[in-house]
Parts: structure tokens; C-alpha cells; sequence
């Protein structure tokens, strides 16, 4: 299958062992994941968010809580706490400067699920791919080689208290040498229990995001 489809079974892989009751993807686009998602049954709340309104199509049904909102992984927003997963399938590469800058903050200090899977191309790959030059997509701010993603995601790891894997998908061809996954990806695993004292306090931060559609039943 194509690699789009494989990222999406790795989450779907992950959601059967894992159980996450609340999902949300960010940068969820047409919602594709999430409507995959929604055939698990373990999933009782599914959230998306991305930064494009017009991308996002109300497609969901079946006695579930979905909600999309539309707005910034730069930004924090309640609706986003209480998550047990977080994906966020090629989001990052489409990151300003300034907005990688704060994601790590929004999503692993202040959402802080108990999972968070990241996942991007890697750069050494592109070689192999017919008709790229620069980068695999005109929109890309970056694209990150093995070395500077793992040490990204390990930075950001420590900081917050998490572990990470690295895996990926694509793999090359024989005899190609060592150049890694075609897509990179880290999970992360918060290492402790989130205190219900600092869930408390975060109650009252303004809303960013502005809500899209709400829960079909
Ligand atoms: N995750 C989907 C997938 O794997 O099929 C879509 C990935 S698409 C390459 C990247 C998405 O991130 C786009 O829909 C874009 O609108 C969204 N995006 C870009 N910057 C964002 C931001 N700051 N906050 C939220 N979403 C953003």
C-alpha cells in the first residue's frame, strides 16, 4: 500500500494495543485518519485540528464524540487537554520557524498525553524518490535527516519527561546502504502521571481554536 495508508495503519496498529479512550490528530486535513479511527472500537472521543478550515469535512458518524476545530498547533486551547493520544502525521515539516519553536511547549507541556506520535520524511530518502530536488512538497519548511529529527525529538523528550522510540515506514530498497525509513517516525511515552492539580489550573486558559463541528451521535 502506499505510504499515506501505512502511516495511518501504524496509528490504528498502535490504538489496538494501546486502548486510548481520546484521541485528537493534529493537522488532521480532510480527516482521513480520524474517519479510520472511528471504526476502533475503544475510541469514545476523537478530536482533529488544523490551521486550514476548508480542508476539514464533516464526514463522521456512529455513537462517538468527534469535534474539529480549526486554528494552531502553536496555540493552546483547553479542548486539547485530556487526550491519551496524540498523532500528528506529517504536521511538523509545515511548521514555520517560530511555530516549531512553540510546539513542543503546546503539545507535550501543556496537552502532555500520555502518547504523542510524530512523524515526518526523512531527508536522506529523497535521493531515491524520482523528480524531487529540494523538498518532497512545495509547502515543506524543512526536512529533517535521521540525526537531526532524533535529536529534536530527544530534546524535546527530555524536557517534558518523555521516553521516545524511533521508527519509520518506506523501507529502501536492497543494496541501497544505510538511509533509513522513508517516513520517520518517534512515539513518545510520557513517563509520569499527569498531577491533577496542574489540569486544574490549565481550566481556565482562553480558547484559541474556534470549533468546526460538533459531535455527531
Ligand atoms: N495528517 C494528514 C495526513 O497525514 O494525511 C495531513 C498532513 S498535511 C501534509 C499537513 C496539514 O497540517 C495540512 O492540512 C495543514 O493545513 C496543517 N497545518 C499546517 N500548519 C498547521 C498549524 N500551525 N496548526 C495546525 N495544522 C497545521
Amino acid at each position: 500500500p502506499p505510504l499515506y495508508k501505512q502511516r495511518y495503519q501504524f496509528i490504528k496498529d498502535l490504538v489496538s494495543k494501546h486502548k486510548p479512550k481520546k484521541v485528537a490528530d493534529l493537522g488532521c486535513a480532510d480527516c482521513t485518519l480520524l474517519w479510520m479511527l472511528k471504526f476502533c472500537n475503544c475510541i469514545e472521543v476523537l478530536a482533529g485540528l488544523d490551521i486550514s478550515e476548508n480542508v476539514m469535512k464533516e464526514k463522521i458518524q456512529r455513537s462517538l464524540t468527534v469535534t474539529l476545530h480549526h486554528g494552531s498547533v502553536a496555540y493552546k486551547d483547553p479542548c486539547m487537554l485530556g487526550f491519551d493520544l496524540i498523532t500528528c502525521i506529517e504536521l511538523i515539516e509545515h511548521l514555520e520557524a517560530a511555530e516549531l519553536e512553540r510546539f513542543p511547549e503546546v503539545v507535550f507541556g501543556f496537552m502532555a498525553p500520555a502518547m504523542i506520535v510524530i512523524s515526518t520524511p526523512n531527508s536522506e530518502f529523497n535521493p531515491l524518490l524520482p523528480g524531487v530536488t529540494r523538498f518532497r512538497h512545495p509547502d515543506h519548511k524543512f526536512e529533517w535527516d535521521r540525526a537531526q529529527f532524533q535529536s529534536w525529538a530527544l530534546e524535546v523528550a527530555n524536557r517534558y519527561d518523555y521516553t521516545v522510540e524511533f521508527t519509520g515506514l518506506g523501507v529502501p530498497p536492497f543494496r541501497t546502504g544505510d538511509i533509513g525509513f522513508c517516513t520517520q517516525i518517534g512515539v513518545f511515552m510520557r513517563k509520569y502521571p499527569k498531577n491533577s492539580e496542574s489540569v486544574k489550573c490549565e481550566d481556565h486558559t482562553e480558547h484559541a481554536y474556534k470549533t468546526v463541528s460538533i459531535p455527531c451521535f
